[in-house]
């Protein structure tokens, strides 16, 4: 029998791609199930991006890249950082990464020794916890509950510091619960920080470009003075509808970057030169496109908090970005299905909703906060309106 290491034993797959698993299995077996589990846009990457991805195949791009990424897109990225984050750096602070994962992966790898804690707001996207305990380090979560707007408040954030900590990750627009950093927040934040000059951060801004109420704000750019301790990474996945091309990026202190780069040459030797060419395509090309896919996103938005509105045992707070509702499910808690199903828990309620009510959607307690459960908006018109008519008619047949 291989032995494997205490690193395996200790981590677990990812809630959401085991929902999605499960939805596909049983798509299989021939049941009607609507998945609503993955964070995955079901719009198509723009064309002119697969034909940058084609013509680079077709030019000889098909060599091993430079680890830290080429030189056209981390020009390109250094260029959108300028543009969209307001921070102006060159291209030497870049590096490129297997989508936004692999940049945290990265990043943690770097700076977390085992049994050091990385202080995460909760509710949080739930490969967050997953990294942290692979790296061998503790994830101490900050409850950042619904009656705040699901932010981080300073108070919370200072109580937890201890000699420990070493990281804090920083998730606007949040995965699950679609808050939105503010200006106040984010200088109460700087103000802990700045008491603290051991720690570091992981601004992760992946869903930067899906904001529907208030502005889109980056802790580098709204507090300078902390930059030099603040890891800023975004990719293509959610904004250009790019989660198969695996490609994203950060910018940060160059020492860090530095030990991403080792981390990152040990593991992959960089990322899929047609992926980095079509990224270029994506930052360089019009940007309309993202109005108009955040409109889309809007729009799907308010038509599951309508189905779902005034729905006994659920209630579904207004998401300011993303593409997630996270409706807290506190009311069927302790009761019964018309099965004789028992729903305790969180879990409990999304097993209920996959069997009974063909809707795979992804229990709170993924995302360190138990009693909500999370739906992907990010799916066609049509399959949210069913999706959210199988989940009423479930809620109200609960006894
Ligand atoms: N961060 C957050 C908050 C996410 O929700 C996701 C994807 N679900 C990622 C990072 C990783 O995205 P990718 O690796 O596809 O760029």
């Amino acid at each position: 029998m291989t032995r494997f290491t205490a690193r395996i034993a200790r981590t677990k797959p990812a809630a959401t791609f085991a929902m999605a698993a499960r939805a596909r299995a049983l798509r299989a077996a021939g049941r009607d199930v609507i998945s609503l589990s993955i964070g995955e846009p079901d719009l198509p990457t723009p064309p002119h991006v697969i034909e940058a991805a084609y013509r680079a195949s077709l030019d000889g791009q098909t060599r091993y890249p430079p680890i830290a990424g080429t030189e056209t897109l981390r020009e390109a990225v250094a260029r959108k950082f300028t543009r969209d984050q307001k921070l102006p750096v060159g291209p030497k602070n870049v590096l490129i990464t297997n989508g936004g994962k692999q940049a945290i992966f990265d990043a943690v790898m770097a700076v977390v020794e085992p049994d050091d804690e990385v202080v995460i707001p909760a509710p949080c996207w739930a490969g967050y916890i997953q990294v942290v305990e692979f790296a061998g380090g503790a994830p101490v979560f900050v409850p950042c509950p619904v009656a705040s707007g699901f932010r981080l408040d300073a108070t919370a954030l200072e109580a937890v510091i201890t000699p420990r900590t070493k990281l804090l990750l920083l998730n606007y627009p949040n995965n699950p619960s679609g808050a939105v950093a503010d200006a106040a927040m984010l200088d109460a934040i700087a103000g802990v920080l700045r008491r603290h000059p051991d720690i570091v951060v992981i601004s992760d801004d992946i869903y930067e470009h899906l904001i529907f109420d208030g502005d889109y704000r980056t802790l580098a750019a709204a507090v300078p003075d902390l930059a030099d301790r603040v890891l800023t990474m975004s990719g293509v996945s959610k904004s250009y509808a790019m989660t198969g091309w695996r490609l994203g990026f950060c910018t940060g202190p160059a020492d860090w970057l530095a030990a991403m780069t080792l981390v990152q040459g040990t593991a992959t030797a960089g990322v899929s030169t047609i992926s980095q060419a079509a990224a270029v395509a994506a930052l360089d090309g019009n940007q309309d496109l993202l109005a108009e896919r955040r409109d889309i996103y809007r729009r799907r938005r308010d038509l599951v908090l309508a189905a779902l509105s005034g729905t006994p045992g659920l209630d579904c707070p207004k998401p300011e970005g993303a593409f997630y509702a996270f409706p807290s499910i506190a009311g069927l808690i302790g009761r019964t299905t018309p099965t004789g199903r028992h729903l305790a828990t969180d879990d409990d309620v999304a097993e209920a909703l996959l069997e009974e009510a063909l809707v795979a959607t992804v229990p709170g307690s993924a995302f360190a906060m138990p009693g909500h459960i999370r739906l992907s908006t990010a799916a066609a018109d049509a399959a949210l309106a069913e999706a959210c008519a199988r989940i009423v008619k479930f809620c109200r047949a609960i006894r």
